[in-house]
């Protein structure tokens, strides 16, 4: 198995000689930066095991199974609430979000999985994706078929590096940011190919929710080595405005220590 190792994706210190965090497991370490207590996966695979090896939805299968038979009824109440939730309220964050910033033009979805959300995107948008897992691009370009975009099967600062500056609307990361190994250079870049005003939509993990302090080792939000970042309110606004984005809407019921996720709507700044 091959490991990188990561600085702190927010400040930049190198915490090798720290004592790993209780949050390890395996040969997967966690670290809590000294400078600034992000925690982050310090020993992630390379993008290139990511394109088939350790593709999402492949880990998450295995972890939803490995969590049904440790506790049955917890994991059936949990999926259930999980369903309500995605049915009723979150399914429609995106698209409430999406309508009410008359998000029109070109749409950039970075890590875009299968496309379900490029596909659901209004008719006045023209959809594009990044998504690294091959199997998922090839549905994500099935979904955006016909509508003017693409996807681009390949790491995000890679596929970025295929756009103008200032060619989208805008580009969302929804269960995106939490993947990825270098945080602060891909937002730097979504900053680039962000036209002036143009809007990015977050969405992440919040590692300050009640759940996660509760159920701390066990907290749904730990996916070995899925999940490289575990964000709380303050590291992301830090990393955003690090890289060049100002912060448009991240009031407090987007950030709800209930909710196991929050929202963030940046801009890249302009006139
Ligand atoms: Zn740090």
């Amino acid at each position: 198995m091959t490991h990188l190792h990561r600085n702190c994706p927010i400040c930049g210190a190198d915490n090798r000689s720290k004592a790993q965090s209780r949050y390890s497991k395996g040969e997967w370490v966690i670290k809590e930066c000294s400078g600034c207590s992000f925690v982050y996966l310090e020993n992630p695979p390379p993008y290139s095991d990511l394109e088939e090896n350790f593709a999402w939805e492949k880990t998450f299968a295995k972890e939803s199974d490995r969590r049904r038979k440790k506790n049955p009824v917890l994991y059936w109440i949990s999926s259930k609430n999980k369903q309500f939730k995605a049915n009723y309220l979150k399914r429609n964050k995106l698209q409430y979000l999406l309508r009410s910033l008359r998000v029109r033009g070109k749409v950039l979805e970075v890590g875009c999985a299968g496309g379900h959300y490029l596909k659901a995107l209004d008719e006045g948008c023209v959809p594009f994706g990044i998504e690294i897992s091959k199997q998922l691009a090839k549905m994500a370009e099935e979904a955006v078929a016909g509508r003017g975009g693409k996807v681009i099967n390949s790491s995000s600062l890679d596929g970025l590096a295929h756009f103008k500056e200032g060619t989208f609307d805008c580009i969302i990361m929804s269960a995106y940011l939490e993947h990825e190994i270098q945080p602060r250079e891909v937002l730097k870049e979504a900053g680039r190919v962000l036209k002036p005003k143009g809007r990015l939509i977050i969405k992440v993990p919040n590692f300050n929710s009640i759940n996660r302090v509760i159920r701390d080792r066990n907290w749904c939000g730990f996916r070995y080595p899925d999940h490289v970042n575990y964000f709380t309110p303050r590291s992301l606004k830090e990393v955003l405005k690090g890289a060049g984005l100002s912060i448009e809407k991240f009031g407090i019921q987007d950030r709800m220590p209930t909710s196991d996720n929050m929202w963030l709507v940046a801009a890249r700044p302009g006139r």
